[in-house]
């Protein structure tokens, strides 16, 4: 029998799976699940070209906006690819608007959609589909926690069984992470509770190699608010319909930083934004969108209409929005097999480097990455894969759920990579915040007993330490990295 373990829950796991011979067996490390991953969350949409014209102009747009440090070819093969992407999601039964819209950075509409609530629809409808077609064991609950190498190979998996307090070893011929992102570890984000950098840590750990870890994405629009409870982001195809940034005198102050406004590359909006908050001294800047007709705001943009629709801005016609961090660029290297170095080992989704978002991702184009590579490494995987043992798992051992300190260690964690690794960094500051870092992860270490917990937070903290030590490695500003003290005038932007 020739076995997989897939790690992870959200749409790069689920498409991979739909897609893999039934003749496979698939144990499925599905963590917090689906409804937690940030594929549930994704609001804008999909970057699909459909016309020869349009695929040029969508490779030129990915180019720009990853400032040239993306891998030519992968970009070329997965913007071309977008259509046949559109095609095998239509041919599950999802049919998109048929509106395209447009976001930061693209030079066309091209982003398809459903509702603004497309991770959401995208995530249920395949889930069922998966549930009902094909066979798997589904591991719920359950977290990896260690790859498992034997000579230099992946040899499967140690995963935490939190409900039972256990952990056991998962043995399989490939292992494949699909874990997600890392932008849960800063204090503003608009990421699902599942993406803490895991699965790049473990990487890390089991000897793979990370790249372009300091390219942390920000957001431009997420709603502002004080009390943390609502983590909900404005989409950006909100401005593609026609709402902009204003600074506290009501001007349209991105229209004097780049020709496109707020539709600017999302770096270049985040850092427009830092400083108009710094001159301004302000929390947040007001979204205006006096010219998004009330009927098409409730048409297009339900879920947001509804979050917003009775607080008092919303009559001013604003919304408060600050940015924060949403998307991590670079993460375990990997070639156009979604192979890491480590053999055995693949990883695709926002957890894998492939090449395509080089300094920065251009908008919707990581739904596009995850269900083209989910179904290449489906396609590939089974002619390479060697015959498993029979023995699937080893016998559960106990370890503790919980680590008592857990909170107090993420909350100084989050305010480090928040103030040390956020917007605009400084070589002080990022000195400061990679030592802190260190002696913390030393800190959890010395804690007396093991836990899932522990495993977990562990695995955060060398996640957390790569993107530090990799921000320190890139003297010059460069997409989404931007280093105060990097020698230049201003920021680098393509
Ligand atoms: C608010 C928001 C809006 C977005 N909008 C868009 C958009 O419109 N278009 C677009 O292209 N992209 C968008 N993105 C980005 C996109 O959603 C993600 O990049 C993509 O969904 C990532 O999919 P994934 O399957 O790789 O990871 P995820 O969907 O994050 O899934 C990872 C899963 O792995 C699980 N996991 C993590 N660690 C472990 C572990 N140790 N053991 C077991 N399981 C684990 C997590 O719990 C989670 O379920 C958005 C992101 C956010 C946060």
């Amino acid at each position: 029998m020739k076995r997989v373990a897939v790690i992870g829950s959200g749409l790069a796991a689920i498409s991979f799976i739909l897609q893999l011979p039934e003749e496979i067996q698939v144990i499925w490390i599905a963590g917090e699940g689906p409804g937690l991953s940030n594929s549930y969350l994704a609001k804008g949409g999909i970057a699909v070209s459909h016309s020869i014209d349009d695929k040029y102009s969508h490779l030129t747009d990915t180019k720009l906006a990853g400032a040239f440090l993306g891998n030519d070819a992968i970009m070329k093969e997965v913007t071309f690819g977008s259509e046949e992407v559109f095609h095998w999601i239509e041919q599950q039964g999802i049919h998109f608007d048929k509106n395209p819209s447009r976001e930061g950075g693209h030079s066309q509409n091209r982003i398809e959609h459903l509702s603004d609530q497309t991770g959401k629809f995208l995530v249920a409808h395949l889930w069922e589909k998966l549930r009902v077609e094909r066979k798997v064991i589904l591991l719920e609950n359950h977290f990896a926690l260690e790859l498992l190498v034997q000579k230099g190979k992946s040899i499967g998996v140690k995963v935490g069984d939190a409900a039972h307090e256990k952990e056991m070893d998962i043995y399989a011929s490939a292992t494949v992470l699909a874990t997600g992102g890392s932008g849960n570890l800063f204090e503003r984000n608009t990421n699902a509770v599942g993406a803490n950098g895991e699965g790049i840590g473990m990487a890390f750990e089991a000897g793979a190699e990370l790249e372009q870890m300091e390219f942390v994405q920000f957001h431009p629009t997420r709603l502002y608010d004080p009390a943390g409870r609502r983590n909900i982001l404005v989409t950006e195809a909100f401005r593609g319909a026609g709402a902009f940034l204003c600074n506290t005198k009501g001007e349209d102050f991105m229209k004097t930083i780049h020709p496109l406004g707020s539709l600017a590359p999302r770096d270049v909006v985040s850092l427009g934004m830092y400083h108009q908050m710094d001159k301004d001294n302000v929390p947040f800047l007001q979204l205006n969108f006096s010219a998004v007709k009330e009927e098409v705001f409730q048409r297009d943009f339900p879920y947001l209409y509804n979050e917003v629709k009775n607080e008092p801005y919303f009559k001013l016609g604003w919304i408060p929005v600050t940015p924060a961090a949403h998307y991590q660029c670079g993460g375990i290297k990997v070639n156009a097999s979604s192979e890491t170095q480590l053999t055995g080992l693949f990883a695709i989704g926002e957890v894998a480097c492939t090449g395509l978002h080089g300094a920065n991702r251009l908008a919707s184009n990581s739904l596009l990455e995850l269900f083209y590579f989910g179904s290449k490494l489906a396609n590939y995987l089974p002619n390479t894969l060697q015959k498993s043992g029979e023995l699937w798992r080893s016998e559960p051992k106990p370890l503790p759920t919980t680590f008592p300190q857990l909170s107090i260690y993420i909350k100084e964690v989050n305010g480090l990579m928040w103030h040390h690794f956020g917007i605009l960094r400084t070589q002080e500051k990022m000195k400061l915040g990679l030592n802190r870092l260190k002696e913390l992860k030393q800190d959890i270490l010395s804690t007396p007993h093991m836990s899932i917990e522990k495993k977990r937070l562990l695995n955060r903290m060398t996640c957390a330490i790569q993107i530090a030590q990799s921000a320190l490695l890139r003297i010059q500003s460069l997409g989404c990295h931007q280093c105060l003290d990097d020698g230049m005038d201003k920021p680098i932007h393509q």
